[in-house]
């Protein structure tokens, strides 16, 4: 395996304090306690450049936290998808860390059915809509990101035999 050249690693180690750090104002201006267990299952999640399993993350925790169960990684999970810094992708049971945008944001999550990556989108319109539609048959949406399913550029770029 190719390893990255340092100044890829210095500025995906800069990213991962930028998004803990945000992370942790975001919790506190809220006065949710960001535990050192969810914050540790938020750096794993954001460590994945793709959607990752709960079971692999658990597998990453168990390396400092030998006891760690489902449960354990479950939980933090359900709160990081809360407060918005994590998306739960439905289609690949998997969990990606939101980069861009502030919680709530609504939009798009772009699922390529090949490779897996996800592409996140913003749209608050999107969101609007499509809540203001359902309440008409008198539906209430999650705040979930609206999935959409297809193949990415490289995916489409690459010859099919
Ligand atoms: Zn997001
Ligand atoms: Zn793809």
């Amino acid at each position: 395996m190719k390893s990255p050249r340092p100044s890829e690693e210095i500025s995906r180690a800069s990213e991962l304090t930028k998004l803990v750090r945000f992370a942790d104002a975001l919790c506190r201006e809220r006065g949710l306690s960001f535990t050192p267990l969810r914050r540790e299952v938020y750096e794993l999640v954001c460590r994945h450049d793709t959607p990752v399993g709960a079971y692999e993350l658990l597998d990453e925790l168990k390396v400092h936290r030998h006891n760690a169960a489902p449960v354990t990684v479950y939980r933090s999970l359900d709160f990081l998808v809360g407060t918005g810094l994590v998306h739960r992708i439905s289609a690949l049971n998997a969990y990606t860390a939101c980069h861009r945008h502030a919680p709530g944001h609504g939009g798009l999550l772009l699922v390529c059915g090949e490779c897996s990556n996800v592409i996140e989108l913003e749209d608050q319109r999107l969101e609007q809509r499509i809540s203001q539609t359902a309440a008409d048959v008198k539906f209430q949406t999650s705040t979930d990101l609206v999935e959409v399913r297809g193949l990415c550029e490289e995916c489409r770029a690459r010859p099919t035999d």
